[in-house]
């Protein structure tokens, strides 16, 4: 597994931090947030070292996401949350402090239950011609 020696999730894995860990296989492993959001606010990373969702390979991620289900249904399982949110940062300014990439579950308990999405406000701002140029300027990046 390529590992970055000064970074605190490759430590995790490694054992080198202690961690409360959830699940862990050949490709990827899961703990809780030592911060939690809600109850069983758990992280799922990959054991390979990338640095966020740019870096990452497609094995990387289908190996990652695929995951994802199964540590869903045991945190639903475990402390019968009435939500889940998917949340994943990626540089500093969308609220990327550890470097190794990391897909949080956050379980939902209602309105007040401590994560606060409030920042999502949809506009009506883009014209459906201006969705279509967008989505092309977009589709022809992709390699
Ligand atoms: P980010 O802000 O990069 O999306 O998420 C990083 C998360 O890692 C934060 O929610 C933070 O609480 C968590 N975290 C940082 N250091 C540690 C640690 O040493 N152990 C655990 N379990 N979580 C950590
Ligand atoms: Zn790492």
């Amino acid at each position: 597994m390529t590992h970055d020696s000064s970074c605190i999730f490759c430590k995790i894995i490694n054992g080198d931090i202690p961690s409360a860990k959830v699940y862990e296989d050949e490709a990827v492993y899961a703990f809780l947030d030592i911060s939690q959001v809600t109850k069983g606010h758990t992280l799922l990373i990959p054991k390979t070292h990338t640095q966020d969702i740019y870096s990452t390979d497609e094995q990387t991620a289908e190996k990652l996401f695929a995951r994802v289900p199964k540590v869903a249904n045991a945190i639903k399982n475990a402390f019968e949350p009435i939500g889940l949110n998917l949340l994943n940062n990626n540089e500093a300014p969308a609220g990327q402090s550890v470097y190794h990439l990391h897909i949080h579950l956050i379980p939902r308990y209602g309105e007040n239950d401590g994560f606060e999405p409030n920042w999502i406000v949809h506009t009506d701002d883009y014209s459906n011609d201006d969705l279509q140029a967008m989505a092309k300027q977009i589709n022809e990046r992709i390699s």
